[in-house]
This record gives C-alpha cells, structure tokens and sequence, in this order.
C-alpha cells in the first residue's frame, strides 16, 4: 500500500473547493457522471480502430444512492485506470487543474462555475472519496485510492474487483446529505445528464412483461376475470443517448422534432410553430434545434429556456451573449464544444468565437423565416400573429437581422390582409401622401379602442395597419428611420385630414371672427389645459368634434411604458390632445348661432363629450351627467 501526499501547491484547497461555489455545489454530479461517459466512450474508440478486440458487452453507467451506508456511487465500464494512470490523472494533472482552477476564481463570488473542476468538485459534497478501478488493458490489476479531503491519499492494490471500470464512491458529509435522496439525484440527473451520450442507469422500474399475456377466464355464471399482469424488473435507464439534435436533418420526421420538444420540456402542453435545425462544423462546431413557441403578447419571462450544451453535457440555459437577444424567446438546444465555458459572462460576450456562433444563428434563423415564407405565404400569414413580437425584436435588435427581415416582415391591415412593406407601400401611396410628399401609414394599437377612427378613415378610403405589440412604437419609429420617406401616424394621432395632401382643400365655412367667438364657448366645455381646441376645414360628413393625440406625443409615452432609452419619466407627463373642430358640420354651425347662453353651452358640452367618449376619456361623474343629459335630450 502506498500512501502519499498531493502536491499541494496553494494552501489547503479542499477547504476552498468545500465552501466554493455553494450555489452550484450540484455540479459535481455533472463532472463525476461526465467523466464516465468520457470513459465508455473513449473505450468505444479504442474498440473501433482496433486497439480492443473482442466484445465490450453493454456499455453504460450507473449511479447509486445507499442511504445506510452513507454513499452515493458512480460505476462505469469504461477504460478504466491502471495505478500509474490513477496516479498521474488522478494525483497529479487533475488536482492540479483543480488547485488552478480554485485559485482563479477562489476571490469570484460570480463565476459561472460550470465546467472546469472536474473530478475534485465531489469534495463539495463528500468528506471521503473512494475510487476503484481496473483498466482494460490485459493482466491489468485493479486499484482502490482514498482521500479524506486533505492532501493525504492511499493508492493500493483492490484484490477482489474483477470488473472493467471505474467506481467512484463518495462518502457523502454529513452537512450535505440531501444528496443521499434518490429524489434530488433523479432530479440532477434529468437536469444534467438527459442526454449524455451513454445509457445511464439508476435504480430499476416495473413494466409490463412483454412476454406475458394475461388470460380471461370465464366463471360458471359466465362472468369474466381476466389474470393479473405479471411485471418484470427492468433497468431504469434515466437519458436519452442520442437526442435529435444529434441526428440528420433528413433522418428526422416532423413528429420525431415534436416529441424532442415535448421531451424538451415535459411541463409545456402546447406544441411549437417550427422549427430550426442548426448544424455547422467550420469554422466552429455547432449543433441545436430550435423552436418557435407561440410567443405571448406581454413578453413574459420564458421558463422554457434554449438549453446549452456541450458534447451533450448539460452546461446552462442561460444563454444571453451567446444567442442574440431575440433569440432567447425561442426554446430548444444548441451544442457546441467551441463556447469557451469555464469563463465569466463578460468574457463571453467579448470572445470573438462566441460573435460568431451568434451572429451564424440570427442568420439561419432569418433564413429559415425567408424559407417558410417563400415556400408558402399563406401558412407564414397564419403563424403571423404568433410570431410577430419576435421578429419585431429581431428588427429592432440587430441590424442584420433587420435587414433580411425586409423580405418576409408582414405588415396587416384591419381587415386582416396581410402585404409586406413594399407591397403595402404600392398599396397606399397614391392616396396616402403628405404635403411633404411622404407616405403616411395609418395604424392603430387597439382596433376595439380606436374603432370609431378606423371607421372615419376608411370611410374616406385610407386604410389602416394593426400595430399592436409593445414593441410597435418603436417599430415605427425604426421604420420611419430606415425610409426618410415614412411617416407613421396613429389613426386617432393627428387629424387625418391635416396630414394626407388633398386635390383641393374644402373652403370653411366658419370665418376667422366664427372661429374666434366659438372657441371660448367648446374650450369652457372641456374645461381642462390638457386639451387644445383648433378649427379644421373638413367635409360635412366627418365628425363636428374629433379628439386627437399629437404623435410624436404619444409616442413617446409608449415608449417610455416598455422602458424606451433616453425617455425615462416621459411615462409621467400629462396627456396632451387635440381638440379638433370640424368648421363645417352643421352641427358646430348650429352652437355658433344659439343665442341662448345655456343651451349654447349645453350643446357644446354635448358635442365635446361625444369626441371624448369615442376616446374612452369620457369618465367617472362626467360620464354619468352625459348619460342622464342624454336621456333627457331623447
Ligand atoms: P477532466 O475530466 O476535465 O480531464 P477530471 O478532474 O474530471 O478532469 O479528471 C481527470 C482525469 O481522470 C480524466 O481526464 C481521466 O483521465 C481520469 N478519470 C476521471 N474519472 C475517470 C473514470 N471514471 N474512468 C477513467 N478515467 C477517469
């Protein structure tokens, strides 16, 4: 028996490594269970080209909880280690990776703590570690170390093991003994291990006896009783080894991507729109599927994050700075061994690698939009509504996204057609042009709210886009930005008829000196600074009186509601709207020629009360008087 001491080079580092990374101490279960499959795997190579002959028998791993004993065990088949090998690998080169690792980030209370301390990250969790193992090399004999988390160890001699392999057994201390529940580790390993490349057993399961089919027999008064299913103990096989990300594209069938998601994410009931799957190998390497899922309204927090993974090893479904931003709504996998992963966040996003595994994402899945929306339109319109938000992310985001987003972005309109930009902008700009001679989108952000102005402007044979997701405010202002030559206008913004440049302009009827003794009399019927009362020379046909907000305005205050840069407080100013009066209607014509002082005042207030109720504005007591001077007008 030999007994000796690491090479210790930084003071005591098991200490360290105990404490170290507490919040994800669970870690060790991914580096132990890893460094198994490593050991399978590397066996099956060994096999392939030849260096081991003859049958390696069923490859897989096992972990195993004993409870009574304190222990929780990790058994593979692999490769296995000879007393050098255990010594070099085990003594030497791992703990040193170890002590280097501890030392980078000893003083680092945010280290993303994922890959990188391999074997000894099991002294967070044990206060004694055994390992037998027996290499696979012929007339090889088999070995037991032991640590107790000091720098002392025993290598000697295992007389009794016969097996390939490699046990791990952690003797688990006594402060962490949730790790001896078979509920916590079956739950650790679904996180980690669901897809490591080796079958993984842990425990056995029941299930029916494929070769037992129960018999009915049928008693004297002829009812029937059928025999009891007999069960047989099976392995319980935790992971999926080939998941199908791994596979090709053209092995996989649209069912076979719906259940990866479903095994994805097991808690989520309703079904992906598509999907994308990535599979590059120069000039890095990387793997995934990706899932559109239909994107909720309000953006809420996602809880079915896209997965990384390295090799199959589960390493964070934190992806910010290695996925585009917009791309975080979307659920699946990616694997790449390239995304360097034992490094700070902010290191990541400045790797240059890491830039171009994102920016090779946001271009697929710009493609793969381009694809589905050339391949069948209508399809893509039907998904529209589903997907929109994302894209508009995408659009405001990152500008090459944007860029190719041109050709499938899908504008609607109230009446539910759907035109991409350009085709929309042949659509309207020979009736909708401003005296600027830019083309005026009109749109509203809620077609219930702002029916009645929809209705007005079609009437007058405009037509209207639905924008009405969080982000459209800054949509528009991004596209007014892109095309000098765009102006967007909400429908109840400013006065359509102020904005769109007509043949010839409808004369008023109401003189300037009208204008002048009215505009006391409507300005005293909405009592309030927050309104601003013009004349406008519209047809007879329009509304007497129309509440507008200014755009620009409004738009600001949209902006700053879903945290708009550079606006912060806007949110708290007071509405400002215009208070347009239609010089024309007989109506405004009719208030001005009241002699009568009260019902002069009555009507206006009528007439500005219906502008405001069309604006939902109308509230509270005010309401309730318009209500009851209503009834008594009828
Ligand atoms: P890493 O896995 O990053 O190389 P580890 O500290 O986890 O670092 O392991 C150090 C080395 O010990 C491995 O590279 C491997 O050679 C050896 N090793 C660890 N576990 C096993 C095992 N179960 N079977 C065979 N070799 C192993």
């Amino acid at each position: 028996m030999a007994k000796g001491q690491i090479n210790v080079q930084t003071e005591n580092i098991f200490p360290i490594i105990k404490q170290f990374l507490y919040s994800d101490q669970e870690i060790f279960l991914r580096e132990l269970v890893s460094n198994a499959v490593d050991a399978t795997q590397k066996l099956k190579i060994l096999s392939n080209i030849g260096e081991i002959k003859g049958n390696l028998g069923d490859i897989q791993m096992e972990v195993k909880v004993d409870e009574k004993a304190n222990t929780l065990t990790f058994s593979d088949n692999g490769i296995g280690m000879t007393e050098e090998e255990l010594d070099k690998y085990i003594n030497q080169i791992a703990f040193s990776g170890a002590e280097e690792f501890v030392e980078k980030y000893k003083d680092k209370a945010s280290v993303i703590g994922h890959f990188g301390l391999g074997f000894y990250s099991s002294f967070m969790v044990a206060e004694k570690v055994e390992i037998f193992s027996k290499s696979h090399t012929k007339g090889s004999k088999a070995v037991r170390w032991e640590c107790d988390g000091s720098p002392n160890f025993t290598l000697e001699e295992d007389t009794t093991r016969k097996k390939r392999g490699t046990d791990i057994v952690l003797h688990i201390s006594e402060d962490s003994k949730e790790y001896l529940s078979e509920f916590k580790i079956k739950e650790l390993l679904d996180k980690y291990c669901k897809f490591m490349a080796v079958p993984i057993k842990f425990g056995t399961k029941e299930i029916d006896d494929p070769e037992h089919t129960p018999a009915t027999t049928k008693d004297a008064d002829g009812k029937e009783t059928k025999e009891e299913q007999k069960k047989i103990k099976v392995d319980n096989i935790i992971n999926n080894p080939s998941p199908a990300w791994t596979k090709a594209p053209a092995d996989l069938s649209i069912e076979n991507y719906k259940d990866f998601y479903r095994e994805l994410y097991p808690m989520n009931f309703e079904e992906s729109l598509f999907h994308i799957h990535l599979n590059v190998d120069y000039p890095f390497n990387l793997t995934g599927i990706l899932y559109f899922p239909k994107l909720k309204r309000n953006l809420e927090v996602q809880k079915d994050k896209i997965q990384l993974y390295s090799n199959q090893v589960f390493v964070t479904d934190s992806v910010e700075g290695i996925v585009p931003d917009f791309l975080t709504l979307l659920h699946g996998v990616i694997d790449s061994p390239d995304i360097p992963l034992n490094v700070s966040r902010s290191y990541l996003q400045a790797d240059a690698n890491v830039k171009k595994i994102s920016n090779y994402i946001s271009k697929k899945v710009a493609d793969k939009l381009e694809d589905l929306f050339k391949k069948d339109r209508k399809a893509f319109e039907e998904k529209w509504d589903d997907i929109k938000i994302f894209i508009e992310y995408g659009i405001l985001s990152d500008e090459k996204f944007a860029e190719k987003a041109k050709k499938f972005t899908l504008y609607k309109n109230t009446d539910g057609e759907y035109y991409t930009f350009e085709e929309y902008k042949t659509k309207i700009e020979v009736n909708q042009t401003d005296k600027d001679s830019k083309v005026v989108y009109l749109y509203a952000s809620n077609v219930e709210t702002q029916y009645s102005y929809i209705d007005a402007a079609k009437a007058k044979g405009y037509d209207v886009l639905v924008m009405d997701t969080p982000l459209s405010p800054h949509l528009v202002g991004k596209l007014e930005q892109i095309d000098g030559n765009t102006s967007f206008t909400r429908v109840d913004g400013e006065t359509i008829d102020q904005l769109i440049k007509k043949d010839e302009e409808i004369p008023s009827k109401l003189t300037e000196e009208d204008q002048k003794v009215l505009k006391p009399v409507i300005e005293g019927a909405v009592s309030n600074e927050s309104f601003t009362v013009n004349f406008v020379s519209m047809s007879e046909a329009d509304q007497p009186i129309t509440i507008t907000q200014a755009e620009f305005m409004r738009r600001m205050k949209d902006m700053s509601a879903v945290g708009g840069g550079g606006m912060m407080g806007m949110g708290n100013m007071p509405d400002m709207y215009n208070l347009a009066v239609n010089s024309n209607h007989p109506l405004i014509s009719k208030i001005l020629s009241e002699k009568d002082e009260v019902k002069q005042k009555d009507m206006a207030k009528q007439a500005t009360d219906l502008a405001l109720l069309s604006q939902s504005l109308l509230k509270g007591e005010d309401l309730s008087k318009f209500i009851k001077r209503s009834v008594e007008l009828i």
